[in-house]
């Protein structure tokens, strides 16, 4: 039997603002527990919430590089649950008027593309986090999270498998970071994302029952759990089962989803406009003006790259994964050259992140050593050996690339006089004349080549 799968994501963007949704409380990440929590996060009676303007800024952002429609009215309401790391018993969200509805985004997989929409996108609280480790036999609450700003983006039942998912929650992060609303960092949690997954047989209309797996945090996860889902539904389908709805959880050490709950339906959380914010209504002419002070997307970055810097669409994509190595790129190749400065970066600098498991945040090497070692290059000043060696004595003990090209004796013989010098006293050249020669001589062999001033500076 041929099955499909419907996927839809709700992803959850910790907004980058300096305080909280309602509260005047810190959003700052790694403070000491229940540090940043202000007397509404609390959710002591007799205060009251107090919009953040920034986060609706931020919303509209996003709503806007997506094509969306902007409610010039949206609302708030409370949705009823209790968790001791939600101390006011209801989460305040945008339920009936969100800020931002019917956006789209692309995203490419393999060799195809594809669009996927957008249905709504609103503004909500985080919770706290319980701790269950660091009790013996008892529970700790930190409420520095509490009333941090949340965009949530329901994505409609377009997605189609495991890959497609990834792929449309890595475009929805770059899209956060180039907008500069989200740091975009997936292990601090500023990301999460709810996988719902149903199955149906090929042709038929009607959506299958589908499960919510919450709380995904990393590309790779979203796509083992969603990827173990499917099969796990169309197992239980294909022995005479029948999907219950509900809301399950993955766990990466096992690689399964696991039941947690039925899932609730819309009146469980007992939704009521929240009596103590007023509807908040856009100002005439402000969506404008955040239209005029979106930056480069994207797409716009990529063309840009493809013509300014005449380097390939596939290195123009890796590049603009993420908005700061964009932003790193377009330092180091302004001015320099192009293709070189993408070389460097892919395979030198992102290689090296990589084997190292660092972030690009946590990158040691600066534009101002990048540019001096593109330009080395590019003038033909050191061989491609000898800018690996100055990029990896850079990377780990840091330095000036134009000096270093003399401390390590790495100039290259650019004296066509000098190399024919060489070649009469050789004979030949080859590895046993000077090890700065071999890279961009070792064209002239065999021995005894005829080395004019022409086709020696031309290789
Ligand atoms: P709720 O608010 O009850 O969680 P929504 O209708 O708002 O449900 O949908 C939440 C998410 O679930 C959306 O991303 C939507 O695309 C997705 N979704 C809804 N029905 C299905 C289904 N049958 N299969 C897969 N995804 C679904």
């Amino acid at each position: 039997m041929s099955w499909e799968t419907v996927i839809g994501l709700e992803i959850h963007v910790q907004l980058s603002t300096k305080s909280k949704l309602f509260s005047g409380g810190s959003t700052e990440f790694g403070a000491e527990s229940n540090t940043h929590v202000d007397l509404i996060d609390m959710g002591l009676p007799g205060v009251l919430p107090v919009a953040n303007k920034e986060a609706f800024y931020k919303a509209i952002r996003f709503g806007l590089a997506t094509g969306a429609n902007i409610n010039q009215t949206s609302s708030f309401d409370r949705k009823n649950y209790f968790y001791p790391d939600l101390p006011k018993g209801y989460q305040i969200t945008q339920m009936t008027q969100p800020i931002v509805e019917k956006g789209s985004i692309k995203i490419a997989v393999d060799d195809y593309e594809k669009e996927i929409n957008i249905t709504r996108a609103h503004l909500d609280e985080d919770a706290g986090k319980s701790i269950h480790d660091m009790f013996e036999g008892e529970t700790g609450v930190d409420l520095n999270r509490a009333g941090t700003p949340l965009l949530e983006i329901v994505s409609e039942p377009e997605i189609s498998n495991a890959k497609e998912a990834v792929a449309y929650f890595k475009a929805i992060r770059q899209l956060v970071t180039f907008l500069d609303i989200c740091d975009g960092n997936m292990a601090q949690g500023s990301m999460r994302c709810d996988a719902n997954v149903s199955v149906r047989k090929i042709g038929e209309e009607k959506l299958g029952t589908r499960t919510e797996t919450k709380n995904v945090n990393s590309f790779r996860f979203v796509e083992k759990a969603i990827q173990y889902e499917i099969e796990r539904q169309i197992h239980e389908i294909e022995s005479g089962n029948e999907i219950t709805q509900e809301t399950r959880l993955y766990d990466p050490e096992k690689n399964e989803t696991r039941s947690m709950r039925s899932k609730e339906e819309a009146h469980d959380y007992r939704y009521f406009p929240c009596p103590d914010l007023l509807n908040i209504e856009l100002e005439r002419g402000g969506v404008d003006k955040i239209r005029d002070d979106l930056p480069e997307l994207p797409d716009q970055k990529k063309l840009k790259f493809i013509n300014d810097f005449n380097i390939t669409p596939y290195d123009a994509e890796v590049i603009i994964a993420e908005q700061v190595t964009a932003e790193f790129f377009e330092a180091i190749a302004t001015n320099t050259d192009g293709k070189i400065a993408a070389n460097l970066l892919i395979n030198e600098l992102f290689g090296r992140l990589n084997k190292d498991n660092l972030s690009f945040k946590e990158n040691p090497i600066t534009v101002k050593q990048m540019r001096e070692l593109i330009d080395l290059i590019k003038l033909d000043k050191i061989s491609s050996k000898g800018s690996k060696e100055i990029f990896d004595h850079i990377w780990k003990s840091g330095g000036n690339p134009a000096e270093l090209v003399n401390e390590l004796g790495l100039e290259q013989v650019q004296d066509t006089g000098l190399i024919e010098k060489i070649v009469d006293a050789e004979g030949h050249v080859g590895f046993d004349v000077t090890p700065n020669v071999v890279p961009t001589m070792r064209y002239l062999l065999p021995p005894k080549p005829i080395i004019t001033a022409e086709n020696a500076v031309s290789y």
